[in-house]
């Protein structure tokens, strides 16, 4: 009997009672192994007793004060602390409480820095097919998920769409890496002229996909491509790295691999690691600047925004993560998942690409290899690997979804940075069971 109207409302849950590094252990005494650190969560694991100091000390200090009365120092840390880590020319935060709250305030961020900059005729968002920014209303309209959406597109606002960088389906044979991004920057910008040159707001678009497609990264050189795009029409550009960011690929941005420039940034998930919700959107100085010098007001804000006990947990994960070692063990750690992947899974006919960077890794089903065809999605391969990878004892993510007409059975796995070698063969050894079993017969 549960009380609570649960994501699947048939699925009866297990009860999880306690989580200690890289475990979690449910009511019945059955360990699981966090091999996608809940939704790319958990990066530093469960049970960290720095962060849970952290949070005690700001309790006892003051658990909550609103932002419109005060700032806290806490907050104003994490800030700093952030502002410092993160790629020149982020410099300023806006705290929230998690991922689509982030994408949410970006997106009204960059409306009404276009008028107050005197251009409020912009009033269109590009994306692309197959992306997830998140459930709220603007955040999924942002999003390209068809399947995700297809129920709210009546009360969803219009946004627009072009294609994700996929190399794995969409790169032609005959097309370098260079050709295949040209083409994409190229579809972006006849998007741009078809809606007007001076009408766009912003493109939204994942440094590395995420929740839709399980970890693509983009080729080498098409963001810096994108950035020329936005550029030539003054469109703004959001890198959301909700999922991807917080040192999930091996950098505590993952834009520092692209060497690209974003006006605005949302982050989440990883900068509470679990420990509390809380998100954030990192923004230029340009952008503050027409808020500081226009209107004086951001026209947002949340009853949360900026909470300390959040803000305490966020600024000890983030200064965890920016330690000496972290992110080396991070890449370390992802390059011996996707070996490991590789040689278990590489050659099996349902595995048809591995792929990712850091501890984000993803692993795309098909029924043929050659062909990459893939299954009927009926069958929902992706849940049922889910099954028999919690029967093994492990959590991954899977997700199933269509792309332009393709389905695909995508698994996600992002364990938490913590992650030993011998962890690692652990959920690569439990995952190729749980593939096998669900795509046997
Ligand atoms: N953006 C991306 C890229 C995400 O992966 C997610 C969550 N999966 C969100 C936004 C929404 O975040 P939240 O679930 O915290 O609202």
């Amino acid at each position: 009997m549960t009380r609570i109207l649960h994501r699947s409302i048939a699925a009866a849950l297990p009860h999880a009672v306690s989580g200690q590094g890289v475990y979690i252990q449910d009511a019945e005494g059955r360990r699981y192994i966090d091999g996608s650190g809940g939704a790319a969560v958990s990066c530093l694991g469960h049970g960290n007793p720095e962060v849970l100091e952290a949070m005690r000390v700001q309790m006892d200090h003051i658990a909550y004060a609103h932002t419109s009365f005060f700032t806290t120092d806490v907050a104003e840390r994490l800030a700093e602390r952030l502002v410092r880590l993160a790629p020149e020319g982020l410099d300023y935060v806006y705290p929230v409480s998690g991922g689509s709250e982030a994408v949410e305030a970006a997106l009204k961020m960059a409306r009404q820095y276009f008028v107050e900059i005197g251009q409020p005729q912009r009033r269109h968002i590009i994306a692309r097919r197959q992306s997830y920014h998140g459930n709220t209303i603007g955040a999924l309209a942002a999003g390209g998920n068809a399947w995700r959406r297809a129920q709210f597109q009546p009360i969803l606002p219009e946004t627009h769409h072009v294609s994700p960088c996929y190399a794995y389906r969409d790169q032609r044979p005959d097309e370098t890496t260079d050709a295949y991004a040209q083409r994409l920057a190229a579809e972006l910008e006849a998007k741009i002229i078809e809606l007007g040159a001076d009408q766009v707001i912003a493109f939204v678009a994942e440094p590395v996909v995420g929740a839709t497609m399980g970890a693509v990264p983009a080729v080498p050189g098409y963001f810096r491509l994108i950035r020329e795009v936005c550029d030539r029409y003054g469109v703004l550009l959001i890198l959301d790295e909700v999922m991807c960011g917080m040192g999930r690929t091996g950098s505590l941005f993952a834009c520092t691999a692209e060497e690209v420039r974003p006006d605005l940034v949302t982050i989440a998930k990883g900068l509470g690691g679990g420990y509390q919700p809380i998100g954030a959107v990192m923004l230029s100085e340009q952008i503050y600047r027409a808020f500081a010098d226009g209107s004086g007001l951001f026209q947002h804000g949340h009853t949360y925004i900026g909470h300390p006990v959040a803000a305490a947990a966020a600024d000890k994960v983030v200064e965890i993560l920016s330690r000496p070692g972290m992110m080396e063990h991070v890449q370390a750690m992802g390059e011996r998942l996707q070996a490991g992947l590789d040689a278990t899974l590489g050659q099996s006919p349902h595995v048809g690409d591995i792929r990712g960077r850091g501890l984000f890794r993803g692993i795309e089903l098909v029924a043929d290899k050659d062909g990459k065809a893939s299954f009927d999605p009926a069958l929902r391969i992706h849940a049922r690997v889910k099954k028999e990878a919690m029967a093994r004892g492990l959590m991954c993510y899977p997700m199933g979804g269509t792309i332009d007409g393709v389905h695909g059975d995508h698994v996600l796995l992002a364990p938490p940075y913590i992650i030993q070698p011998e962890e690692i063969d652990q959920i690569i050894d439990r995952l190729a069971g749980a593939i096998a079993a669900a795509t046997a017969g």
